[in-house]
C-alpha cells in the first residue's frame, strides 16, 4: 500500500496520591473522577471526540486514547501529542474538584509501559493492510524487524541485574519481558508481540488491520514517528511481493529480551536456518532494503533511522541522547546516579523513570527535558493544539470528526464508532463508512444538514 492508514492506542497508567506518595484514592476511584465531564457530556465513558479520536476507560481502569485513523505519521504524532493534552487537562480539572471537596488526593496519568507492580499496559499500533496480500506471510518477516526495533524506538528503562550481579541493567525496553508470544488473537493474557484478532473496522473483503501490540509508549516526538514511519516502510517492501531479508530468527521471545539487554546491538541471535544475526544487523539490513521505496519526504525517515543505528554502533550517544527515548533516559539516569551516588537499582531510578511518561506538562521529566532543549521538540505546539479539535483531514476521520462537532455543537444524540456514525432518534438511518479513505459522502453532508436542522446551537463542552 502506498498510502497507508494507522493510528495509535495508548493505554495510561493511573495512580492518586496524597502530597506524602502514599495512595489517596483506589484506581477505579480516581477514574470515575477523571471521566465524570466524559459522562456528563457523552453519557458514557466510551466517547469519540471532535478530532475523531476516541477516549475510553478500558477494564482495569486504565484510561485510553485511541487516535483517529492517520495517512501521515506526523499528523499521528499530532493526533496522539493532542490526546496527552487532553487527558492531562481532565487529571488537572479532577485534582481540583478532589480540593475542592477536601480530599488531599493527585491524580497521575503515566503515557509509560510497566508499573511498579510490574503490570505492561499497551501502546499498540495499527496498520491497514490490504485483505488480498498474503497475510500469513506478513508475521516471518515483521517479527525479526519487531524484535530488534527496539534499539531504535524503545523507550529504555532499568530492570533488576542477573543473579548474582549487584544493581539494575539499563534495557532499551522493559516490556520485552512481558512479552510471552509471538502472534496471537489474544492480546491480555499471552501478550503477543503481533495480534491477529480480525478486526479490520473496515470492509472485510478488502482489508486487515495489522495489531502490533510490542511498542513501547514513548514520549520522544521523534521515537513515535520512527516507530510508524519505519514499519510502514518495511510492510509496504513485504506488500510489494519482492525477495526480503531471510531473518527469521530461531527464538523470538528470547531474542526480545536479549535484545533489550545488550546495548551494543550486537549480541548474537540464532536464526531459524542456522547461524546468527544480530539486532544491528536486522535493522540495517532492513533500513537498506526499503531505501529504494522512500519517497522525497521519506528521506529525512531514512536518515534518522540510520543516525539511531549509528549511536548504538559507535556508542557516540550526542545525536540519540536528545532525540530518542532510551538514549535521553540512558544519559538521565547516569547523570542522577553520578550525583547522588547511587545505582540503577535505586527507588529514586524507579521514580524518575515514571516522572519521565507523567503527562502533566508542568511535572511531567520528558517536558521539562524538552523545554531545555534536552529532548525533541518537532511539532509546532499551535499544530498539537490544533490536533485537540480537528481530525486528520485526509481520511475518515475527518467526517467522524464534522459529525461529532456538529453533534456536540448543536446538542444532538449521536452514536459513532470507527465505521458507523448515527443520531440516536429512533428511525435514524447509520451511515457506514468501510474505506478508511473516504473523505466526502453525501450521506455525511445529509446527516450533518440534518444535524443542524434538529439540534440548538450552543457553546461547546469544555472537553475537546
Ligand atoms: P480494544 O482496544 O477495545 O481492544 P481495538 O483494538 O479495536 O479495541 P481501539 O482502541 O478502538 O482498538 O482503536 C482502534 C485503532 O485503530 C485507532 O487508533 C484507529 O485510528 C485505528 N484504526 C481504525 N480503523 C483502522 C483501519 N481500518 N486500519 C488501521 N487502523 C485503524
Ligand atoms: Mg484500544
Ligand atoms: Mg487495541
Amino acid at each position: 500500500m502506498k498510502r497507508r492508514v494507522g493510528g495509535l492506542e495508548t493505554e495510561f497508567g493511573l495512580v492518586c496520591v496524597r502530597a506524602d506518595g502514599s495512595r489517596a484514592l483506589e484506581p477505579e476511584e480516581a477514574a470515575r473522577e477523571l471521566f465524570r465531564p466524559v459522562v456528563a457530556m457523552g453519557r458514557s465513558s466510551n466517547v469519540f471526540l471532535r478530532n475523531a479520536a476516541r477516549l475510553y476507560l478500558d477494564v482495569g481502569s486504565h484510561p485510553e486514547y485511541a487516535t483517529a485513523e492517520c495517512d501521515d505519521w506526523w499528523e499521528l504524532v499530532a493526533q496522539d501529542r493532542a490526546g496527552e493534552r487532553i487527558f492531562a487537562d481532565l487529571a488537572a480539572s479532577a485534582d481540583q474538584r478532589l480540593a475542592e471537596a477536601g480530599h488531599d488526593a493527585r491524580i497521575h496519568l503515566l503515557k509509560n509501559n510497566v508499573d511498579s507492580a510490574g503490570n505492561a499496559f499497551g501502546s499498540h499500533e495499527n496498520y491497514l493492510v490490504d485483505r488480498r496480500g498474503e497475510f500469513t506471510r506478513l508475521p516471518r518477516y515483521l517479527l525479526p524487524f519487531l524484535v530488534t526495533r527496539q534499539i531504535v524506538t524503545g523507550a529504555g528503562g532499568v530492570v533488576p541485574a542477573p543473579e548474582g550481579e549487584e544493581g539494575g541493567r539499563f534495557v532499551f525496553s522493559r516490556r520485552s519481558d512481558h512479552m510471552w508470544e509471538a502472534v496471537s488473537s489474544a492480546t491480555t493474557r499471552t501478550r503477543p508481540i503481533i495480534n491477529t484478532r480480525d478486526e479490520p473496522h473496515g470492509d472485510p473483503t478488502r482489508f486487515r488491520r495489522l495489531h502490533v501490540i510490542v511498542g513501547d509508549s514513548t514520549m520522544s516526538e521523534v521515537s513515535t514517528h520512527l516507530r510508524f514511519a519505519t514499519t510502514d516502510l518495511v510492510l509496504r517492501a513485504i506488500e510489494s511481493g519482492r525477495a526480503l531479508p531471510e531473518l527469521t530468527l530461531s527464538d523470538d521471545i528470547a531474542a526480545i529480551r536479549a535484545v533489550a539487554r545488550d546495548l551494543s546491538g550486537t549480541a548474537p541471535l540464532p536464526l531459524e536456518g542456522g547461524g546468527t544475526t544480530t539486532a544491528l544487523e536486522v535493522q540495517q539490513r532492513w533500513l537498506d532494503h526499503v531505501a529504494d521505496l522512500a519517497d522525497e519526504t521519506e528521506q529525512e525517515v531514512l536518515e534518522t533511522w540510520q543516525k539511531a543505528l549509528d549511536a548504538v554502533r559507535t556508542g557516540d550517544r550526542s545525536w540519540a541522547s536528545t532525540h530518542l527515548d532510551w538514549a535521553i533516559k540512558e544519559r538521565l539516569f547516569a547523570q542522577v546516579t553520578e550525583r547522588k551516588g547511587i545505582d540503577l537499582a535505586d527507588p529514586a531510578i524507579e521514580r524518575l523513570d515514571l516522572a519521565y511518561h507523567d503527562i502533566a506538562p508542568q511535572r511531567g521529566v520528558f517536558f521539562a527535558l524538552q523545554r531545555r532543549g534536552l529532548a525533541p521538540s518537532i511539532l509546532p505546539d499551535a499544530r498539537i493544539e490544533a490536533a485537540r479539535t480537528v481530525a486528520p483531514t485526509t481520511t475518515r476521520a475527518h467526517l467522524r470528526g464534522q459529525v461529532v462537532t456538529a453533534a456536540q455543537e448543536h446538542r444532538v444524540d449521536h452514536v459513532v464508532d470507527w465505521t458507523t456514525l448515527r443520531l440516536t432518534r429512533q428511525g435514524a438511518m447509520p451511515v457506514q463508512v468501510l474505506d478508511p479513505f473516504t473523505t466526502q459522502l453525501d450521506a455525511v453532508d445529509a446527516l450533518l444538514e440534518e444535524i443542524r436542522a434538529q439540534g440548538s446551537p450552543a457553546t461547546p463542552p469544555p472537553l475537546a
